[in-house]
């Protein structure tokens, strides 16, 4: 099968945006990513997964820290900004969390430990253990066939 079919298919799985987080040497480092899931209420665990190629894999892998930051919909320019899409330099002022950067504004902000880790592939998965959480009123960020969109109305009964 080709790459295309996968990710058109995958493409037609509609989810939020999030950025991750995390600080190594006391640089701060994000990166945006949409492979993000509620694991466990007890103990409270989520999973995120990470291509072989990004930078934040060694990060993570070092530190054994991170936060899922669940993006509003006014915050698509962060999306891009965080998945490299804009060519411009930007400095970007976090927020922090027990000394982790969290994205100011997101709607949740997820501090984790990494509970255990997975090579899958190309990707590897970590599983994180909840630590801290801030959150934000507001409407999300959805990303759907490659696209970017709003969350419209919920479906009334
Ligand atoms: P880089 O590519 O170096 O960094 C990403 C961008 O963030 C750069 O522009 C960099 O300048 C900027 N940046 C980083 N830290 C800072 C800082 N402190 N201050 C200012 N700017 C900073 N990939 C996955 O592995 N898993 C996923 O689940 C995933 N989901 C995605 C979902 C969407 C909707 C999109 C668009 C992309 C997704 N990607 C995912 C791809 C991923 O976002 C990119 O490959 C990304 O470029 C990888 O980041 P990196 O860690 O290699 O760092
Ligand atoms: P796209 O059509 O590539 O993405 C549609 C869906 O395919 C995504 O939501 C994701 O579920 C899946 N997907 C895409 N690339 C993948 C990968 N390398 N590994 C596993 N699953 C993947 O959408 P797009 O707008 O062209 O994406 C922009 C860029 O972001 C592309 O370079 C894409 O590879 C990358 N991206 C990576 C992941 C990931 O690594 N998990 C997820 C989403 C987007």
């Amino acid at each position: 099968m080709d790459d295309r079919t996968f990710r058109n298919a995958m493409g037609k799985f509609a989810t939020g945006v999030t950025v991750i987080t995390t600080v190594m040497d006391g640089e701060a480092h994000g990166m945006t990513a949409n492979a993000f899931i509620s694991v466990s209420l007890d103990p409270k665990l989520v999973l995120i997964s990470i291509g072989e190629k990004a930078k934040m894999l060694d990060k993570i892998n070092t530190t054994g820290k991170f936060t899922v930051n669940i993006l509003s919909e006014e915050q698509k320019d962060l999306s891009m900004h965080f998945a490299g899409q804009i060519k411009e330099e930007r400095a970007i002022d976090f927020d922090w969390v027990n000394e982790l950067p969290i994205i100011k504004n997101a709607l949740a902000s997820i501090v984790c430990n990494v509970h255990s880790k997975q090579i899958a592939g190309d990707h590897t998965l970590f599983i994180g253990e909840v630590t801290d959480i801030v959150t934000n009123d507001g409407a999300p960020l959805a990303f759907f066939e490659g696209k970017y969109s709003k969350v419209s109305q919920p479906i009334s009964l």
